[in-house]
């Protein structure tokens, strides 16, 4: 593991709180959530000496990319990627305020203490610590090599992430390629230490499913409520979430199958019940849930593996009627579907037809809302990025097992692809066994271990040296 600056460690806590308590909401109020959060990033590199543009392709909607250069030998660049923007936090059910930025125990309280100002504010001090090694040098970071760097770093920290990402990384992609073009990217949510028995995991996001959601508006008949009806359309839409919450067979990707096999190797000796029935879900003996996997590691990460092994579909918003003596002749329902790798669209739109069955499906209007695919980043490459992360990981933690892992949800990977840029989710922090840290993303009183922090800094920075040295 590489020393890294002292000082660092203790600027990144300061960077963070700065960023938290700029609060940058979206859905945004009409101000624009994230110029001044952009600003203040845009200012911190500047006084570092590296120089910031700040795009605001919608007023207030603003997003930050940098750039230090390498010697050039070493190819493409590499990218640090992350979002600015968070979402709501109703401060009435949270012990801190979510924009405060509170330190209690070695926690730091906020919206976006793990998704994702924290990797924002590592990824800034990467910045910071490489630019201060030019300066060391007698090196101008502005225009002149860092030392030892053999490709450029980019940074780019992003607008509406947590809304598409349209006001953010699709539009730079699309208008500024230059600033997000790479070998390959770091972005969120994956390197955070995963407790299964004796063990700690960490799970490196190589690949995510795609989203589609739909809405669907059912139609029956409009009468007097004193007179009930069949075709009741509130009656229509709880048959359909009923049917549609059904959970969907179990489909092994390639990547899961890597991930399991990776989780029975490292916990067969020292935690053999645990292996058996990871070893279960591999081969998909029906006897074997991922819920059973709940006495074993954090129900969330139960819940996580689950969706990784199946598509999933979730209703989770109905409208319908107008008055209780009313009978509602329509009700809307919008479904989130997440799609594995190797379920298309259509397939996904077939599968809701046929649970609707025949007779309901006849009532029903079914619109695309959005849809994307999932994506796969090449992981097996020798000489790609992923290797790179795995050996920062050792090196940090050398009992720690990193492993490939499909996130369930989406990021901004996605505008990347048609940029031929494979993105790896690694925001490496090492948090105590009992936190339920998936809990916290976008939940109440998030939370982020300033120890936790201490370990993935040096982890992080080590990893960009290792891929541009
Ligand atoms: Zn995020």
């Amino acid at each position: 593991m590489r020393d890294i600056a002292a000082g660092a460690h203790d600027r990144l806590v300061e960077s963070l709180r700065e960023l938290i308590r700029i609060p940058s909401i979206n859905p945004p109020d009409p101000a624009g959530p994230e110029l001044a959060v952009a600003r203040y990033l845009a200012g911190a590199l500047g006084d570092a000496g590296i120089p910031a543009t700040v795009h605001q392709p919608i007023a207030g909607r603003g997003s930050v990319v940098a750039r230090l250069r390498g010697d050039g030998t070493g190819g493409k660049p590499l990218l640090l990627l992350s979002h600015l923007d968070v979402v709501p936090a109703p401060p009435e059910l949270w012990t801190h305020d979510p924009f405060a930025a509170d330190v209690e125990d070695g926690w730091i309280y906020g919206r976006g203490a793990v998704d994702m100002k924290d990797l924002v504010a590592m990824e800034l001090e990467v910045m910071r610590l490489l630019a201060g090694e030019a300066r060391a040098a007698g090196r101008d970071p502005a225009t002149d090599p860092i030392p030892g760097l053999r490709r450029d770093v980019l940074f780019a920290s992003t607008a509406d992430e947590e809304a598409g990402g349209f006001a953010g990384a699709a539009w730079l992609a699309q208008e500024h390629p230059e600033d997000l073009r790479a070998a390959a990217a770091i972005n969120e949510a994956g390197g955070v230490a995963v407790y299964v028995g004796s063990q700690r995991l960490y799970p490196i996001q190589v690949a995510e499913k795609g989203t589609t959601s739909y809405r669907l508006t059912f139609h029956g008949t409009w009468g007097h409520g004193s007179m009930p009806r069949a075709d009741n359309a509130l009656v229509l839409a709880a048959q359909a979430i009923e049917r549609l919450a059904v959970p969907s067979p179990a489909r092994l990707t390639e990547v899961t199958r890597r991930f399991l096999d990776g989780a029975i190797a490292a916990t067969s000796e020292s935690d053999p019940s645990i292996s058996r029935l990871l070893r279960g879900l591999a081969t998909s003996d029906p006897a074997v849930s991922a819920t059973a996997l709940t006495g074993v590691c954090l129900p969330i990460y139960a819940r996580a593996l689950d969706a990784m092994l199946r598509d999933t579909l979730s209703p989770n918003v109905l409208h319908g009627g107008v008055k209780f003596n009313v009978i509602p002749g329509a009700a809307v329902l919008e479904i989130d579907c997440r799609r594995l790798p190797g379920t298309s669209e259509a397939d996904m739109e077939a599968r809701v037809r046929e649970r609707l069955g025949p007779e309901l499906a006849a009532v029903t209007d079914i619109e695309l809302m959005i849809a994307s695919d999932a994506l796969v980043s090449p992981f097996d490459d020798p000489d790609g990025l992923y290797p790179v992360l795995e050996a920062a990981i050792r090196a940090g933690d050398p009992a720690g097992v990193p492993l490939p892992v499909m996130a369930p949800f989406g990021t901004d990977a996605k505008h990347l692809v048609d940029l031929g840029v494979p993105t790896f989710g690694f925001s490496p922090l090492r948090q105590p066994p009992d936190e339920t840290y998936l809990e916290r993303w976008h939940g109440i009183d998030e939370r982020v271990s300033i120890e936790g922090l201490r370990w993935g800094l040096p982890v992080l920075y080590d990893a960009v040296r290792r891929f541009c040295e």
